[in-house]
């Protein structure tokens, strides 16, 4: 009867999803300066940060991939006032990878020279930002920092 019990487990356990990327290993590469994500193998569309499923179709067949790190600065907003634990001003954006996910980032940029203009920029990953937990997350955070480039 146990054995039994024991071959039904190691079925689950055999059966349980792989995920490609896990959470832990996109922030330990982030801050590496390497941004990883998932490509869909039924679409082909890119998801970044990592899901559990494809961001397009639901597909779980997804593959870890290196993305290039470039994108377009779509739009973007300055912390005055920042939360209790952060560091202000600084500069809180969205980029459109070259891969098409956007994803949020900081941006490091002088924010006295900040005008209108700076929008639709081509952008690269900088590095990976390291924000220790405070009393409203569930520990350390790493961010995309991204950098204009053109
Ligand atoms: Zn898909």
């Amino acid at each position: 009867m146990a054995g039994i019990e024991i071959e039904e487990a190691e079925k689950e356990l055999m059966e349980a999803p792989k995920y490609p990327l896990t959470m832990d290993e996109y922030k330990k590469t982030l801050k590496e300066g390497k941004l990883l994500g998932l490509r869909c193998g039924a679409c082909g569309e890119v998801t970044c940060p990592p899901m559990m499923v494809c961001q397009r179709c639901g597909s779980k067949e997804l593959e870890k991939i290196e993305m290039s790190g470039k994108g377009e600065l779509m739009t973007l907003t300055v912390i005055n006032v920042p939360p209790e634990g952060f560091e202000g001003p600084y500069i809180v954006c969205l980029v459109k990878t070259a891969e098409g996910p956007w994803i949020p980032a900081r941006l490091d940029y002088d924010i006295s020279k900040l005008t209108p203009e700076v929008l639709g920029k081509t952008v690269e990953l900088k590095e990976g930002l390291t924000l220790p937990g405070d009393k409203y997350s569930a520990g350390e955070r790493v961010v995309p920092v991204f950098k204009v480039v053109e």
